[in-house]
């Protein structure tokens, strides 16, 4: 069903959302065009993710050089990896929440 706007802004990231708010708050009706998620590449993969990322490689850093601060790590379990990325999807899940309720 085709529906009629003022404003359709192709594409649901940073400068999309915020530029449907700002036409929205002018008193337009607006449609946001996105074809993967709400947020874009700042929310999913750029900025909050990989800030994520890096926290989580300075904790792992950290930890492997425990000795020098003092504290004794358990023997026999290597330090693993595999799951860096979990607390980077929490938080682009988080924010992706935030996006949908502007
Ligand atoms: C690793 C990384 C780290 C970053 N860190 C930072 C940071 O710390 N601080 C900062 O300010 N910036 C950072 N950036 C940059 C930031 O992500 C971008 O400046 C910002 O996302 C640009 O917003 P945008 O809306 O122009 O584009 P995008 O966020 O890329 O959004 C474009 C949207 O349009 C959609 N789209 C594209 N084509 C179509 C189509 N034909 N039909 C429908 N939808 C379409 C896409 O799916 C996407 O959701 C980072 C980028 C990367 C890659």
């Amino acid at each position: 069903m085709p529906i009629e706007v003022d404003v359709a802004i192709l594409g649901g990231g940073p400068g999309g959302y915020t530029a449907a708010v700002r036409a929205a708050q002018a008193g337009r009706s607006v449609a946001v065009i996105e074809r993967d998620k709400l947020g874009g590449t700042c929310l999913h993969r750029g900025c909050i993710p990989s800030k994520s990322l890096l926290r989580s490689a300075e904790v792992f850093a950290t930890i492997g050089d425990a000795a020098a601060y003092g504290v004794a790590m358990p023997k026999g379990k290597p330090l693993s990896i595999g799951r860096l990325s979990l607390p980077a999807k929490i938080i682009s899940l988080s924010s992706s929440i935030g996006a949908y309720s502007l």
